[in-house]
């Protein structure tokens, strides 16, 4: 027997439809890149993706095309966003801190039709188009009076190409299963693997996200994404501010302590998220300053691990409470998050603080189980660790053009690449990338628990372990270190400092420390060039 309830098929443009209906007038403040602050509200954001949609529509351009975009988080960039899915088009979020080259692969993998860019990011654009066969038009999020000589062809100011609107369009009707949005994985070995979001995916991931225990975000938030729109979806907040009907703070191109904390100030910002790099510039900007945080009162922070120093800082110097996430970009991103079950409401001090280091349990819509190599689960007692995998209604469950097939297994989990355990209340904590682990000895050492250990240490500004071979144990850990300006620690003090701490025989062999350690395009340590660069290293133990 069927249920009798209506199709209403979950689309992306019907959370625009909801936010202009419900919230209209609610605002989206933008730090435009031209420089001054520029404000519309949810019925503006409508408007104008109706325009977008009828232009790319007008343009030529059809169901299913890939649409790229190049920019920073701003109102245009939304509105770009809202009318492609609305189009029934496919946005394609495009890294910029990628080469150039890198871009042009991505593009010309995915076929991107047409591009819309800030004009920080023209001389890329110029750089890369004549390699890029699909592309057809290249509209500039800005102006006539901004709009930049280029050499470039068939290109048009964002503003201008609207003027010529009048947003006379209907959505166009769509099975919720189809593609609306497209985003790359940085491929840190082999070729980035492109993941596609489906209407579904991208509505569900939404709902899933303003939840109370995942973000927990209303009406009456001020939300700031930091995490970029081209980072794992500005990690659902593109979807979910609107959604919930949330103002919505855009810091355009300036992440930098300052630009950040005048926009949580003079817009009362009272959610933010970001990755941990970000709020260490907020800190020492804050720290400089004696300025508080008055209006903040929550700051989601993941994309690789939380230093417990930064939670213990935001949370004991400021009042705001942090909730680590875990997610990725085939996840929509969201994995897990660290909100406070009963179970632990009653923690106070460090015990409080074990439970926020870990990266938080798993909201409805996310399965997770950690298997042994042979693929046999493991148990949830918070110290066996093993792969994480992960399924439900908005994971990937392939990439596009069938790339990297083995990481999704015949019932749908897919491998994370994530090395992890999980308590018996359900919080997960990530121990490492698979491929990062230390295997020493038939024994696994995490990397990320070393790493953080290390910099707990008050010179050490940054810290990365990797494995080095050894004739005995196959693989030893070997500490690489940033020092604090101005400060010296030695070796001795560093292991001094960790002794005691961790499991003996987790101690690394050997400290080497340097002026700076590699990081990818989503300020992640690029452990495979620190592992180029170590190559051959002779550890005192061998
Ligand atoms: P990119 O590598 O392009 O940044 P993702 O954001 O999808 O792509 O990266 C996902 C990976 O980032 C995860 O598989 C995990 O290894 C790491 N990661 C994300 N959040 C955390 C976290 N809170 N702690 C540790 N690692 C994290």
């Amino acid at each position: 027997m069927l249920g009798l309830m209506q199709q209403w098929p979950l689309l992306c443009h019907k959370i625009v439809d909801h936010a202009a209906r419900q919230h209209g007038h609610r605002e989206i403040v933008t730090r435009s890149i031209e420089g001054p602050i520029m404000r519309t509200t949810y019925g503006e954001l409508r408007e104008r993706s109706l325009k977008v949609a009828q232009l790319l529509t007008r343009d030529g351009f059809k169901r299913g095309d890939r649409i790229g975009t190049l920019a920073w988080n701003t109102g245009r960039h939304l509105e770009s966003w809202y009318g492609i899915m609305g189009m029934g088009g496919v946005y394609h979020t495009l890294n910029p801190r990628l080469f150039p080259e890198q871009i042009a692969w991505i593009m010309n993998h995915a076929e991107d039709q047409c591009l819309f860019v800030d004009l920080t990011f023209m001389p890329i654009v110029e750089a890369i188009a004549p390699a890029i066969q699909s592309l057809k038009k290249v509209i500039v999020f800005t102006d006539g009076a901004h709009m930049p000589e280029t050499g470039l062809s068939n290109v048009v100011a964002y503003e201008d190409w609207l003027a010529g609107a009048d947003g006379d369009f209907s959505w166009v009707e769509l099975d919720e299963n189809e593609a609306c949005g497209m985003c790359y994985t940085s491929g840190t070995t082999g070729d980035p693997k492109g993941v596609v979001y489906s209407h579904r995916s991208n509505v569900l991931h939404a709902m899933i996200a303003a939840l109370p225990d995942a973000m927990g975000v209303s009406s009456r938030d001020v939300i700031l994404p930091v995490v970029p729109m081209f980072h794992a979806n500005a990690w659902g907040l593109a979807q979910t501010a609107p959604l919930i009907g949330a103002k919505m703070v855009m810091p355009g191109a300036k992440m930098d302590g300052a630009s950040i904390y005048e926009l949580l100030d003079t817009e009362k910002v009272s959610f933010t998220a970001a990755v941990p790099t970000v709020w260490l510039m907020l800190l020492q900007y804050l720290e400089e300053t004696g300025k508080k945080l008055p209006y903040l009162n929550k700051v989601v922070i993941g994309g690789s691990a939380c230093p417990r120093a930064m939670t213990e800082k935001f949370e004991k110097n400021y009042g705001v409470e942090v909730v680590h996430a875990w997610g990725m970009t085939e996840m929509s991103p969201l994995g897990t998050l660290g909100s406070i079950k009963p179970e632990y409401v009653e923690l106070t001090g460090d015990r409080l603080f074990d439970i926020k280091e870990k990266q938080g349990h798993s909201p409805f819509g996310v399965e997770m189980k950690i298997t042994d190599d042979e693929n046999i689960e493991l148990p949830w007692d918070g110290k066996t660790f093993g792969r994480l995998k992960v399924r439900g209604p908005a994971v990937a469950s392939g990439y596009y053009g069938g790339a990297g097939a083995d990481q999704f297994d015949s019932e749908d989990w897919f491998d994370t690449g994530d090395v992890a355990h999980i308590d018996p209340n359900g919080y997960m904590q990530i121990t490492d990338r698979a491929k990062d682990v230390i295997k020493s000895g038939g024994e696994w050492i995490s990397t990320i628990d070393l790493e953080n250990l290390a910099v707990g240490h008050p010179d050490v500004a940054e810290a990365a372990v990797i494995g080095i071979a050894h004739p005995k144990w196959d693989e030893r850990p070997l500490l690489v270190i940033v020092r604090k300006q101005g400060k010296e620690p030695s070796r001795e003090e560093i292991l001094q400092f960790m002794e005691g701490k961790i499991a003996k025989w987790w101690m690394p062999d050997d400290v080497v420390f340097v002026e700076e350690i590699p990081h990818t395009a989503t300020g992640k340590i690029q452990k495979t060039t620190l592992r180029e660069q170590f190559r051959g290293y002779a550890l005192p133990s061998a």
